[in-house]
């Protein structure tokens, strides 16, 4: 059970006015809040252990690059990766599809093709458009129906041994919708795809376990799960990752350096490049066992109280439609009121100390698919309350009564 009350104290950034008027953070799906032991983590790690990692044998060196191997462990253990190398850090999801998309091109030919789905942020389809228009591959999109839910027949009939690789979110970060991606995984293997999960949205609601799920690339941010900005994960299949080619060239990721000839480093750090971001790893460890402590299971089935309510409350106000009604979501509502545009609900909504997203949400194919410039999307988190979607639905009225 959650206990929103305490879960809140946790949460300096919560307890604040916005225009005067109490915060009501429901940006959760662009970036999560953080709770004071997170901001704590870090602090102490500036305070008492800064050191480069990896290379030094002095002791504050060594305490760095402990604490950083013992996150990517706990890493590891949380999404049950089969080995701790198979577990790298990333400055987000962002760097973790395009580290794979940009190896990948090794591995394709003109006339193959890299699937993506019409349910992608942006950046899960630009870097693989790059990598087509860079390899001479084709890029097949597999189509969504009206509810925002995949064509899962398409999907199987696009499939063939031309496709090389499937890439396709967990969950789609501008309706919610969550994609039966163990099956769609299960059959990209069928005809020997390779496929890369982007679980930006996932990893806030639910624990992947990579190798039940068996796909070979599993990416995600820190910042949506109550870690800091600037961190991430990528996963993969030590075969795969060990087949890639490395990403960036720099210190740390060596094993010997000449001018004729440079050897690379064992896994992980084959593909960790240069000085990372030392504290922001350590302390997205921290984010996880938070997360853990509260428990997944209970994140997830309050949530599901919240989208419910949510939903149910919004339909009440005439005009509203809601995008993405798939039977299977997190707690995202994408929503428009009818003849308003939502970037002018989204403004007065503000004045009124309401953070929602407006706009397209780097998922400008959905909007397409809607024919809407945007929509307005209220995500909740385990942190919010049941009044406090009655502050949103309040401010949406005002701002209809006020824009019609
Ligand atoms: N994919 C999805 C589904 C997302 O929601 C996001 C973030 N909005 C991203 C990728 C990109 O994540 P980041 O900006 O943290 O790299």
């Amino acid at each position: 059970m959650i206990d929103s009350q305490k879960i809140r104290a946790d949460f300096p950034i919560l307890n604040q006015t916005v225009n005067g008027k109490p915060l009501v953070y429901f940006d959760n799906a662009a970036t999560s809040q953080k709770p004071q032991v997170v901001i704590d983590a870090e602090a102490n790690y500036y305070k008492e252990i800064n050191a480069n990692i990896h290379r030094g044998v002095h002791t504050l060196s060594q305490l760095a690059t402990d604490a950083y191997e013992a996150s990517r462990y706990k890493i590891q253990q949380h999404i049950n990766a089969k080995f701790s190398h198979e577990v790298l850090f990333t400055s987000g999801t962002t760097h973790g599809i395009n580290l794979v998309a940009n190896g990948f091109g090794s591995f394709l030919k003109p006339g193959d093709e890299v699937m993506v789905s019409a349910l992608e942020h942006h950046s899960n389809i630009v870097p693989w458009q790059m990598l087509c228009e860079k390899t001479g591959a084709k890029l097949v999109v597999i189509p969504m129906n009206e509810n925002g839910e995949l064509i899962l027949s398409e999907f199987e009939r696009l499939l063939s041994e031309k496709t090389k690789m499937v890439t396709v979110n967990h969950i789609s970060n501008a309706l919610g919708t969550i994609n039966p991606i163990q099956w769609m995984i299960e059959k990209a293997h069928e005809v020997g795809a390779a496929v890369l999960i982007d679980g930006a949205q996932a990893v806030p609601h639910l624990k992947p376990d990579v190798q039940d799920l068996d796909c070979d690339f599993y990416v995600f941010s820190g910042h949506k799960i109550c870690g800091p900005t600037g961190t991430g994960i990528l996963y993969g299949k030590e075969a795969w990752l060990n087949k890639l080619p490395p990403y960036q060239g720099g210190g740390e990721m060596i094993a010997t350096v000449s001018f004729e000839k440079t050897t690379y480093a064992e896994l992980p750090h084959k593909f960790e490049a240069g000085t990372p971001n030392i504290a922001g790893g350590i302390v997205l460890g921290t984010a996880i066992d938070y997360l853990n402590e509260i428990g997944f299971d209970n994140i997830a089935a309050y949530e599901h109280e919240l989208l419910e309510y949510g939903t149910k409350k919004l339909l009440e106000i005439e005009g509203l439609k809601i995008y993405g009604t798939a039977s299977q979501k997190t707690s995202v509502i994408s929503f428009n009121l009818d003849g308003i545009h939502p970037y002018d609900v989204g403004t007065i909504i503000d004045k009124l100390g309401i953070a929602v997203r407006t706009g397209h949400h780097c998922a400008q194919p959905i909007m397409d698919f809607y024919q809407i410039p945007g929509t307005l999307r209220a995500s909740f988190a385990f942190y919010n309350t049941k009044e406090e979607i009655d502050a949103l639905v309040e401010a949406v009225k005002k701002a209809q009564m006020m824009l019609s």
